[in-house]
């Protein structure tokens, strides 16, 4: 069987065609499916949507969110109520063509665990976006400890091992691509052309983006942590070598009364330098007190479609406790 998890916030415009386009290539491949949208806190009607296309697809299953978690989570939460041999993780504004997912399921017959799309090109996207994304990605190749799929991740298939083992990682602050890539297998890519959104705005502002990009770093590693040894060995050398310069200098030719500005200046770069290095010891500590905190990932209000029962408000496979 094959699932196809959609997480949705605020999609009610986007599910009729969707599903429009999606089920008859899910009918086309000859294999049992089920769609599982997450509604992820959404404002709209994004929920009686789902109810009433229900009515005509039975195979449409929501998982309800108890408010908005974001679509790491929304997915995290979709895998963990998808039963299929292979699940299909995709967007459900349509930027994501559903004909690709034939694609998808040829490389996994053949033997693929993970099945990436991987964008042709980001020309749909903003000039400040696509060279931040650019950045970001070659920031990531020097200090993470995973090496990541460019122009691809979020539109994928995974097979029940790979889904498995993502759906056993507690985490709360998830950042997917890094763990797709964490988790490892055979995996193959297919070229695909993002299309542009079929109705409504990307959530995702450039400061989401921004912020999902330390979660990235700050997950996979903690080469930002080390940083400020050398940083700090950097300038202590160089405050030596200066201190030495003077001392010579006072010697020489005695001591002289003025260097106020240039100690204001020394005063506040090393405030500065400081600050910075305690605010990204404070990216950690956060992570850290987020974790060991042990929330639920999510809460789900409810669970419609699934053994045909109307409300199953306790996820199959609860977060294990250590
Ligand atoms: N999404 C979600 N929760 C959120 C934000 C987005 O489930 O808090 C879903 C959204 O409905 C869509 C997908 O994630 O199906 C991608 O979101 P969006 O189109 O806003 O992002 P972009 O395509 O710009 O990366
Ligand atoms: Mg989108």
């Amino acid at each position: 069987m094959l699932s196809v998890v959609v997480p949705a916030r605020n999609e009610s415009a986007n599910l009729a065609p969707l599903l429009d386009r999606l089920v008859p290539v899910l009918g086309g491949l000859d294999l049992p499916y089920e769609i599982v949208v997450v509604d992820d806190g959404s404002t709209d009607a994004t929920f009686q949507t789902v109810m009433a296309l229900r009515e005509r697809e039975r195979r449409l299953k929501l998982v309800s969110l108890s408010r908005n978690f974001g679509k790491e989570i929304a997915l995290a939460a979709g895998l963990r109520y998808a039963t299929g041999d292979a699940v299909v993780l995709m967007d459900a504004d349509l930027q994501h063509p559903p004909e690709t997912i034939r694609d998808f399921v040829a490389k996994w017959r053949e033997g693929y665990r993970f099945v990436y799309a991987q964008r042709r090109s980001r020309h749909g996207e903003a000039p400040l976006r696509r060279f931040l994304a650019k950045r970001f990605y070659r920031v990531f190749a020097r200090v993470g400890e995973v090496a990541l799929l460019e122009g691809g991740g979020d539109f994928c298939l995974l097979d029940r091992k790979v889904a498995d083992a993502l759906a056993a990682m507690p985490e709360r602050n998830r950042f997917g691509k890094g763990l797709y890539a964490w988790v490892g297998f055979k995996s193959a890519a297919v070229p695909f052309e993002v299309q542009s959104r079929l109705a409504g705005r990307s959530q995702w502002s450039l400061w989401r983006l921004w912020t999902y990009a330390i979660d990235g770093i700050a997950s996979f590693t903690t080469v930002p942590l080390r940083l400020w040894t050398y940083v700090g060995a950097a300038i202590a050398l160089l405050s030596l070598a200066f201190g030495a310069a003077i001392l010579l200098r006072t010697l020489i030719w005695g001591a002289e009364v003025p260097g106020y500005p240039s100690l204001f200046v020394a005063v506040s770069f090393l405030a500065g330098i400081q600050l910075i290095g305690l605010g990204v010891i404070g990216e950690y500590i956060g992570r850290i007190f987020t974790e060991v905190k042990q929330r639920p990932l999510f809460l789900v209000d409810a669970a419609i479609g699934f053994d045909d029962k109307a409300t199953d408000p306790a996820p199959p496979a609860a977060p294990t406790k250590s």
